[in-house]
């Protein structure tokens, strides 16, 4: 056991305020990849050339393409233990609260309930033309890219690059990362703003904050601990040694 792992949980144990600030990270052991890292191109496309407003206003069925392969994809994809160690927390502390910048709701499957989706969700469709939103779970999707009632072209109920965060739910996130006792960041390389900037606010609402990753990101000097290794697994460490 590290002196890392010993103090985030010594911390653990005392705290009844828990946030998690989930990032792709976190779903890589389901088998959802991540944009940064292997696995993270798809046809020789970057993320950060196809999830934009720009792009899609360019070539709709070609941004649509990819994300129908990645619903695709996630349909396939189960919860792994940190999942649904965050789940099983709800139980064990007063509250733990997941803010999560992914968009595959493997949180919900999980059993999390009133998770904070900062960036949306991939299986929610919106017209652009009436703004009409619906769950829509049909993958793949049998005409591409969809259409509305309406006749408008729908788009992904995500957050592109470049476009505004739901405000209501970013506002959730500020509150409870300032209020959290322990805020554990998993799984997110914290280049992607404003949500990389939620560490440095539970910071300083002087909040203990544990950052798990498979390496180093730009977010780790701000950490009290740091817990190397998939997110997963470390989860279902610290949640066996709470119980022990
Ligand atoms: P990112 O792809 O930029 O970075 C992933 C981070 O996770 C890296 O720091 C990497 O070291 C780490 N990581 C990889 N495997 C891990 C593991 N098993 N355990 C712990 N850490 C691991 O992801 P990001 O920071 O979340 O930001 C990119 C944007 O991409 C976000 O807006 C998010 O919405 C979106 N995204 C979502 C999904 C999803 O919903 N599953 C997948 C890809 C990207």
């Amino acid at each position: 056991m590290t002196e890392d792992f010993s103090r985030s949980l010594e911390r653990l144990r005392r705290a009844r305020r828990v946030v998690a600030l989930t990032g792709a990270g976190i779903s890589a052991e389901s088998g959802v990849p991540t944009f940064r890292g292997e696995g993270g191109l798809w046809r020789d496309y970057r993320a950060e050339d196809l999830a934009t407003p720009d792009a899609f206003r360019r070539d709709p069925e070609l941004v649509w393409e990819w994300y129908d392969w990645r619903r695709g994809l996630i349909a396939g994809c189960r919860p792994n233990r940190g999942h649904e160690t965050l789940a099983l927390w709800e139980g064990r502390f007063e509250s733990c609260r997941v803010v999560t910048q992914n968009v595959d709701g493997l949180h919900r499957a999980a059993g999390s309930r009133g998770v904070i989706c900062l960036h949306g969700d991939i299986w929610t469709v919106r017209c652009t033309g009436c703004g009409f939103e619906t769950v829509d779970l049909t993958a793949p999707l049998p005409e591409l890219p969809p259409r509305c009632r309406c006749g408008g072209l729908l788009r992904p109920g995500v957050v592109w690059f470049g476009e505004a965060l739901p405000e209501k739910a970013f506002e959730a996130a500020l509150e409870a990362v300032s209020r959290a006792d322990v805020v554990l960041v998993a799984g997110t390389s914290g280049l992607v703003y404003p949500a990389a900037g939620l560490p440095a606010a539970a910071r300083s609402a002087g909040t203990f904050l544990v950052e798990i990753n498979l390496g180093r990101t730009p977010l780790s000097p701000l950490m009290d601990a740091i817990l190397e290794g998939p997110s997963g697994q470390v989860l279902a460490e610290l949640h066996d040694a709470l119980e022990t």
